[in-house]
Order: structure tokens, then sequence, then C-alpha cells
């Protein structure tokens, strides 16, 4: 069973707010491998453009599968709006917010699509009053990276880790000691 199957085929983006080319470059381009390797199908983020980065992740892609995406908008209010006319959830990961272990049975539940957004600098007060859960990764402040890769965990029970993605050039054939690579094709 695919991992879309698994989760009733609901999509799962990630919406990652106010990227800074100076000072998020590291963080978000480890946002975008975190949410491609655990599960996720689309990276949206707002804040500078990085034409670098994206550049980055869909090497990535071209050489260890997708499908994922990576995609600019200016306006993060634009894309809640359009992911709600599509009636997908909103969820706002935060450390204000309710455990995700209370939470994610009911999150699952709901079949909808889901928006997972993600914060680097303070993050607006309305952000919590629109996202359809705010949702806390223990409540002790960490990062973007953890509390995301967590919730993904928590969401699809493990069944990412086991994940295949299509079109992979180069697989990991896993080993107790040493490497072994498959390559396929350039
Ligand atoms: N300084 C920013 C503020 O006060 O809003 C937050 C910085 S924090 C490193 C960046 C993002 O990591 C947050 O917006 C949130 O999305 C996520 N994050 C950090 N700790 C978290 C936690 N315990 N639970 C859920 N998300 C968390």
């Amino acid at each position: 069973m695919s991992l879309a199957e698994h989760s009733g085929n609901v999509k799962v983006h990630v919406l990652r707010l106010s990227h800074r080319i100076g000072r998020d470059k590291r963080v978000t381009m480890h946002l975008l491998l975190t949410a491609r390797a655990f599960g996720a199908e689309k990276v949206i983020y707002t804040g500078q453009r990085d034409e670098g980065m994206e550049k980055r992740i869909r090497r990535v892609v071209k050489f260890w599968g997708g499908p994922f995406e990576v995609e600019y908008r200016r306006s993060w209010k634009q894309v809640i709006t359009e992911w709600r006319r599509r009636n997908g959830e909103i969820i706002h990961l935060t450390m204000y917010g309710l455990p995700v272990q209370d939470v994610i049975s009911k999150i699952k539940s709901s079949g909808k699509d889901k928006l997972i957004v993600v914060g680097s600098e303070k993050v607006p007060r309305e952000l919590y009053e629109v996202s359809d859960w705010n949702v806390s990764v223990t409540s002790q402040p960490h990062s973007e990276i953890s509390a995301l890769c967590i919730f993904l965990h928590e969401f699809f029970g493990g069944k990412e880790l086991s994940k295949k993605f299509s079109d992979a050039k180069i697989e990991l054939i896993p080993q107790p000691r040493g490497k072994k690579v498959i390559y396929r094709g350039r």
C-alpha cells in the first residue's frame, strides 16, 4: 500500500513562511529535504524568492525520485484562501498549540487535504486565527524542521519511513556496514 493510499489519498503540502535568503538558506533547504523524505508532496514558500534553492531541491528530486514540488508564492494569505476553497485543512505548527499526540487522530480522521504551516521569524497573529489547528510538538522552542518531521511521522504512523520514490536514479540498499548504491541511468 502506497503512502498516499495509507493516508486515504490525502494530499499533504507544507507552507513555509518568510524565507530569508541570508538567514534561512540552510534551514529552508533542510525543511524541503525533510518534507520530501517524510511524505509531503509539495512545499510552498513565501518571503524572499530563492531560485538557487529551488534548483537544488529539484536536482535532489531528479536523482532521488519524486514526486515532489517546490513553489514560491508572495502571499501566504492567498495560499491559505486557495487551500480553503479546495476544502483543505490548515495545520499551523507552533509551540503554543495543542499537543500533536492529543489531536493527530482527529486531524487524520477528517480525510481532508492538509496544509502544514511553519514559521521562521515571528508568525502573524492572524495565522493562529485562520488555522483549523494550532499544533505543538512539545511546548518547547525548537525548530520548524524537527516539528515538521515529528508531525509527519505521527500523521503517517511511521509508514513514511518505507516510502518509495518514483523515477529515482540513485537507490541505496541498506547495509549493516559500508555502502551499497544502485545507479539507474543519468
Ligand atoms: N521566533 C518565531 C516566533 O516566535 O514565532 C519562531 C521561531 S521557530 C524556530 C520557527 C518555527 O518552528 C515556528 O514558527 C514553528 O512553526 C516551529 N516550531 C518551533 N518549535 C515548535 C514546537 N515546539 N511545536 C511546533 N512547532 C514548533
